[in-house]
Parts: structure tokens; sequence; C-alpha cells
């Protein structure tokens, strides 16, 4: 489907498929839906990772690490938590409604629409659908048509796994976004940056419809003098150039202790080459930048400083860049102004801890927050001054690596969470019920109200 057409097609089929499956129990539902996306993602494994290769050269185990096996782990995590997630509450009942019962019961929204970005252009599709489908919806999804070829396994996945339309995938640009966005859902899920965000979410608005927003961010390493430089260094390197730094959750810029500048920066330019070698132009385990767009975005950024001490060629031919070192940058620096998303890694130092923190918290909330130290005390502390959505103490990226971990951001950074329990919590609301006898009748509510107000009067005291 990729003409404007197939949009009111696709969101009515959705509508449908989700009344029709009304009847069914959440129980059986969500499990159900489970099984079959995970076996169609399954039968095609082998085209996800060629598909992912073709968009931007994804190199395969890239694509395993961080597409598929974070697909999997999330449908067994959902699998978990749906055992207990449907199962009514039973709340406590105010006295005055003697004999009734006070209950809290999960509902799915209905019919959710997803839209997804193009740099996990797999995983950041299929984990929200997951999470939808698992909480008893029905979902359209608009992948990124930047990963025009993982889109299109994507709609093969979903069409055949859920014929009766429970799955339906609309393929375009940000026309075809505005022309859904006409249409009412009961919650939309974005996935993107920040400028597009708001506009979702002025659409939203006109339709009252709840949004969650998963947006980017500048994420900080801060490395202390108390790190351990060679694993600072090592995985912040993997952290930036993994799916060539294009990752919300990437470390975006390294804060470092001025005493152990040098030595964090040699410790870095040591990690690149042991994993990428001399000429990480050449390397396949680099992935490619997703177009010509964003590739003269970054190279733009590279001739716009002097610090660039290792790194940075670029191929326009094959859209590679190879990861950049830059430092002597100032916090006024074109590099510190916007999300890098790209591997390009500026090196700022800090004085004082105060200094640090008055920096970081003085602009937008980020996704992640990174801390290196060997002091547990010191880096939770620092953790602790930071806000962020998330993030890690010795490592970068990992909190995104667990399913049992709420994901999202805060401020500027998006909100709402989702995976595993968050996403099944996501995709519902709760449901207030009270179950009332027949008897005894409470005379007290109705009027005439003459002669009760000395029993109301004890009844606010008791
Ligand atoms: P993108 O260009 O693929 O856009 C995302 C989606 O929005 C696509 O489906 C696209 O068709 C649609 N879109 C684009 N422009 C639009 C417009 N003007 N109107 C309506 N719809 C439009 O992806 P992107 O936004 O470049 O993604 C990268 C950004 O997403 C980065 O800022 C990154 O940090 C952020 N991101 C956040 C997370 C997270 O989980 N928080 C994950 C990945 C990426």
């Amino acid at each position: 489907m990729r003409n404007s057409e197939a949009v009111p097609r696709a969101v009515q089929i959705a509508r449908d498929a989700f009344v029709s499956q009304q009847s069914v129990s959440e129980t059986q539902k969500g499990p159900d839906a489970l099984r079959r996306l995970s076996r169609a993602v399954r039968e095609h494994e082998n085209e996800i990772v060629s598909a992912l290769q073709a968009d931007f050269g994804k190199p395969e185990l890239e694509s395993l690490a961080s597409e598929l096996s974070v697909f999997y782990q999330e449908v067994r995590e959902l699998k978990r938590c749906l055992k207990r997630f449907f199962r009514p509450q039973r709340r406590p009942t105010p006295q005055a409604f003697f004999r009734s019962t006070s209950t809290v019961y999960r509902e799915p929204f209905g019919t959710v629409l997803v839209i997804a970005p193009w740099n996990y252009p797999f995983q950041l599709s299929v984990v929200p659908v997951a999470g939808a489908l698992a909480a008893g919806n029905s979902v359209v999804l608009k992948p990124s048509e930047l990963a025009s070829n993982v889109a299109g396994v994507l709609e093969k996945i979903l069409h055949s796994a859920f014929p009766e339309g429970l799955a339906r995938v609309v393929q375009g640009d940000k026309q075809v976004v505005q022309e859904l966005l006409s249409h009412r859902f009961d919650h939309i899920f974005y996935t993107g940056n920040s400028v597009v965000g708001k506009t979702i979410m002025k659409s939203a608005a006109e339709q009252l419809t709840p949004v969650t927003l998963e947006l980017g961010g500048k994420n900080p390493a801060v490395v202390t003098a108390k790190a351990d430089m060679r694993v600072a260094a090592q995985r912040i390197a993997w952290g930036k150039a993994f799916n060539a730094g294009q990752t919300c959750v990437a470390p975006d810029y390294v804060l470092v202790d001025g005493a152990v500048h040098d030595e964090f920066v040699g410790e870095l330019r040591a990690a690149f080459v042991r994993m990428y070698g001399e000429k990480p132009l050449n390397s396949a385990d680099m992935a490619r930048i997703i177009n010509d767009r964003h590739f003269n975005r970054l190279k733009a950024l590279l001739d716009g400083t002097q610090g660039v001490i290792w790194g940075g060629s670029c191929d326009p031919r094959t859209r590679a860049i190879s990861p950049a070192v830059v430092t002597d940058l100032s916090w006024d620096d074109q590099l510190m102004k916007e999300e890098i998303f790209g591997p390009l890694l500026p090196i700022l130092r800090y004085q004082s801890r105060r200094e640090l923190v008055e920096r970081v918290n003085s602009r937008s909330r980020p996704l992640a927050v990174y801390v290196f130290s060997t002091s547990n005390t010191e880096a939770r502390q620092l953790f602790a001054d930071l806000p962020s959505g998330g993030g890690c103490i010795n490592d970068v990226v990992l909190q995104v690596a667990s399913s049992s971990l709420p994901f999202g951001g805060v401020g500027e950074s998006g909100f709402g969470r989702y995976r595993g329990l968050y996403s099944l919590r996501a995709f519902t609301y709760e449901r207030a019920l009270v179950n009332h006898r027949i008897w005894p009748e409470l005379r007290l509510r109705y009027p005439p109200y003459e002669g009760k107000l000395r029993l109301m009067r004890w009844l606010l005291g008791s």
C-alpha cells in the first residue's frame, strides 16, 4: 500500500479487527498475537537482515543484537507480564457503599497508531507494535520511508501474521503521516525527532488523542578523575560508533575531568583503532549514514570544526564516515548545539563538579546520562544530580537492552514509557467499576433531604 487512498482503508480494517476481537478474553488475545508475530518474524529473519544492510549497510551482528534480539526478548517479557497483567484488582470500598465491590480493570485503548523512525527501523517498529497488540489493541504502523527496504519487509510480516487486519502497515512520507493524523486513533505512539513530535502532539490534541512521544536529545557521558580510563574509553567509543552513531541513546558528547583529559583521549583513540583499525572508512563493521542529507549535515559539522584529532574521513559514494574524536571545543561550538546523530564525538573538559552539573542542567533534559567512575558513591550522586530519561553507570546504551526496564524520555526528550510491563501500561487504561447490590438502599442520598443532615454529618465524621 503506497498511495494515500490506502490510509482510510487501513484505518477502517484495523478498527473493524479491534471490534471483531472484543469478545475474545485478554488472556487469550495478547499471547496469541505475540505467537503469530514472532513466528512471522522468525520466517523473515534473513530478509530483515538483508533489508537493514541495503538501507544503511548495517552489519549483521549489529542487526542481530540490536534489532532481532531486542524483539525476541521483548516478546518473552510481554508473555511473562501478561500472565498477571489483566487480573482485575479489587480495591477497598467506602463504608457508605455497604455490600458493593470496587474493582479496577485494564482495558486496551482500541486502535493505536505507531509512527516509527529509520535508525533502528525494525525494532523501533515491532517492539511498540508487539506491546500494543499484547495489550489487546489493533495497530496501524507507519514505518520510516528513509529505511524503505525494512518498511517493505515489515508490511510483509504484519500482513501475513494478521490477515484479518489486526496490524496494518501504511507506507509513505510525511504527507501520509498527515493524512493518518486526520483520522481518529485511540492512542498515538511516535518515535522520532522533537520538531515533528510537536506537530504530532498538536494534531493529536485536535481529537484529544493521548500520545507517547519518544524523542531524542544530547546525551552526556561524564568521565570523572576516578574512572577506569580504558573501560570508559572502550565503552564510549563502542556506543558512539554502533549503528554509526545513529542511536537515540548514544553518548552524544563526553565531559571529562580536566585532570584526566589527555589520558582519556589517548585511550579513546586506542579503543577506536582496536575496533576498526587505522582506516575505519573501509571497515565492514560500521554502518553507513542513512541518506545524503544526513551525510552532508555531518560532513558540514566536521568541516566547521578545527578540533578533529582522530578520524572523521568521509566517503560520499558509500556514505561512510569514520568515527571522529573532536577536542578543544567550547559549549557554544556548532557541534554542541544539536543532537549529532552520527559518529562524531566532541570532548569537553570540566574543572569542577559544580560547573559540570550547572552546564548540563542548563540544557534540555537528555534521554540518557552516562557516568564513569570507580567510586559508586560519586557515580550515583552525579547520576542523581543530572536528570534524564535513564542511563548507566560505567557503561552506555545498555539500559535499552533490558525489556524489564522502562524506556522513555523526560522534558524535551519525550514522555511516556514502554517495553515489557511498561508497554502494557502505555497501551491500556485503568477502568473503574463499582458493582452495587440491589439491597440495601441508602435513602440518605435521595431528596427530600429534610431530617437527613445529622446522619450525613455523622457519616462525615466517621
Ligand atoms: P524519521 O525522519 O524517520 O521520522 C520519524 C517518522 O516521522 C517517520 O515515520 C516519518 O515519516 C515521520 N515524519 C517525518 N517528518 C514528518 C513531518 N514533517 N510530519 C509528519 N511526520 C513526519 O526519523 P527522525 O525523526 O530523523 O529520527 C531520528 C530522531 O529520533 C533523533 O532525534 C533520535 O534521537 C530520535 N529517536 C528517538 C528514539 C527514542 O526511543 N526516544 C529512538 C530513535 C530515534
